[in-house]
């Protein structure tokens, strides 16, 4: 019985909200980083940290189906609008030295750091897809 993560949350209230959703269906699950979370916001949505609702694999589809609206694409379902090319990735896109250098001095100096997200970009053209 494997246990995986379905959602990465913003902030605590938004994960406990798709968790009593969940269990309203009979889906069990439990929510991981919430103290983290709480205690070092700024954190939030760095490389896709944050609260996590975690739930067994086999009930992974009907969960996904559940909140949906709040999931991002699948990497399968993007075509970069540049080159065409179906081999897309999730990760901190172009210019990695410098949003490297952002998190370290974010981390080094205790300030906010939210609007680096991670993002969509293409293999092949190595463009990033917003
Ligand atoms: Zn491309």
């Amino acid at each position: 019985m494997d246990i995986i993560r379905l959602i990465t949350c913003d902030n605590a209230v938004e994960a406990h909200l798709i968790k009593g959703k969940l269990n309203n269906e009979g889906i069990d699950c439990f929510i991981t980083n919430e103290n983290t979370s709480t205690l070092i916001p700024y954190m939030n949505n760095m490389m896709g940290a944050g609260v996590q609702v975690m739930i067994h694999k086999e009930d992974y589809d009907r969960a996904r189906e559940l909140v949906k609206d709040k999931l991002q694409p699948d990497n399968t379902d993007i075509v970069c609008p540049y080159c065409g090319s179906h081999r897309i990735g999730l990760g901190l896109g172009n210019h990695k030295c410098m949003k490297l250098f952002i998190i370290f001095m974010a981390l080094l100096n205790r300030i906010a750091m939210g609007n680096l997200k991670p993002m969509y970009y293409c293999k092949d053209c190595k463009q990033e897809i917003r």
